[in-house]
């Protein structure tokens, strides 16, 4: 794979364009705040008429107008609105408003590679997806780091779409880290297969079983909360650093023999033949369709999964323990 960095990197490409970011959520305000640092001045955030989201974007510097706004004002648009709102941001406010040989940037490839969004011809099409929590993308450029991105070029009538997506990213911070080229597939599939089987679907699965099954036992549920949640992060802060033999480095003997013939009895061959099935939805657009679908009846299945889980015990448990350790408030991501 090949990488590249800010010598690879031309900020004079985008730092001349009109850049209009379309949403101020987790990725939107690190992208505004990032590209604006970097010296792109002629810099728009839009969002919704009314979006309570505007003042902080004013706060914060910014010159806020309407997607409609934005889309005729801009030669770069990047969508940073939620994955299942773009299609009606695209058809309604942006296709029919952009200018003519514009490019259009998204931070994931899922709208364009189920070809929900076809964007039109003569727009240059582009990714910069940053491989990190927006919150994150903006900490790390703040304190002169950077977060690995990824680059691809979908459609490109221009011939300069590589280029521009490499000065983006690098605006970002993320050529400090390291920004690596794939293609809106190869990014739309692994990214979901990885959330869903490992990162989201897979670590809450494991931590809520190992939980119930504690406390089902009879041990008390803060012993179970701290064996199975909590120090989930001290494992992968250690994961992050050195891989998984630095984790085996750090834990005790017994721990890590345990590991060795315990782990493979609870995650064993047959959740690799199940992560398989879960990779033929991403591959063959069945998962797509399901969510698209779960969206047009106003998401009821989704909805009443974030209820069900937000009663769980395991959640209340958390709440008072973690009342108890005030020093972890500190650079907490906030639900706002
Ligand atoms: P978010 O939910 O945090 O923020 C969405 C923003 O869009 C909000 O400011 C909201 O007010 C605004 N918005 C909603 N509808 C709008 C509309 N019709 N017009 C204008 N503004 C509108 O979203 P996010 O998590 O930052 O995701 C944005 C994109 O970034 C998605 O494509 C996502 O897949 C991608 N992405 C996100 C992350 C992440 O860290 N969350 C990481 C990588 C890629
Ligand atoms: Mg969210
Ligand atoms: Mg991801
Ligand atoms: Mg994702
Ligand atoms: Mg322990
Ligand atoms: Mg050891």
């Amino acid at each position: 794979m090949r990488a590249y960095y800010d010598q690879d990197a031309d900020l004079n490409l985008i730092k001349g364009k009109k850049v209009a970011i379309v949403g101020y959520g987790s990725q939107g305000h690190a992208h505004a705040n990032n590209l604006k640092e970097s010296g792109v001045e002629q810099l728009r955030v839009a969002l919704r008429p009314g979006s309570k989201t505007a003042q902080k974007a004013e706060q914060a510097g910014h010159t806020v107008v309407t997607p409609e706004e934005a889309a005729e004002w801009a030669d770069l648009v990047m969508v940073l609105v939620p994955d299942e709102l773009q299609v009606s941001l695209y058809t309604e406010k942006l296709a029919p408003n952009m200018k003519e040989h514009a490019a259009i940037a998204f931070a994931h490839g899922f709208n364009i590679h189920y070809r929900l969004i076809e964007p039109r011809p003569d727009l240059d099409v582009f990714m910069i997806a940053p491989k990190a929590p927006g919150h994150t993308v903006r900490n790390e450029y703040t304190r002169g780091a950077g977060t690995p991105a990824l680059i691809a070029v979908e459609q490109n009538p221009s011939g300069q779409a590589h280029d521009v997506a490499l000065a983006y990213a690098a605006g970002l911070g993320c050529a400090r880290a390291g920004v690596l080229e794939t293609t809106f597939r190869e990014e739309t599939e692994t990214d979901l297969f990885g959330e869903q089987s490992v990162l989201c679907g897979g670590i809450s699965q494991l931590v809520r079983a190992g939980y119930e099954t504690l406390v089902e036992a009879g041990y008390q549920p803060e012993m179970a909360y701290f064996e199975c949640l909590h120090e989930v992060k001290l494992i992968v802060d250690l994961m992050y650093e050195g891989g998984l033999r630095n984790v085996r480095y750090s834990i005790s003997n017994t721990a890590e023999f345990g590991d060795y013939t315990r782990g493979q009895r609870v995650i064993d061959e047959g959740v690799k033949e199940r992560m398989k099935g879960v990779l033929e939805d991403i591959q063959s657009g069945r998962f797509a369709k399901e969510w698209v679908l779960e969206c047009q009846a106003g998401q009821p299945q989704f909805k009443a999964e974030r209820r069900r889980w937000a009663e769980h015990e395991i959640e209340q448990v958390g709440e008072k323990l973690r009342a108890m350790m005030p020093w972890m408030k500190e650079g907490k991501l906030t639900q706002e």
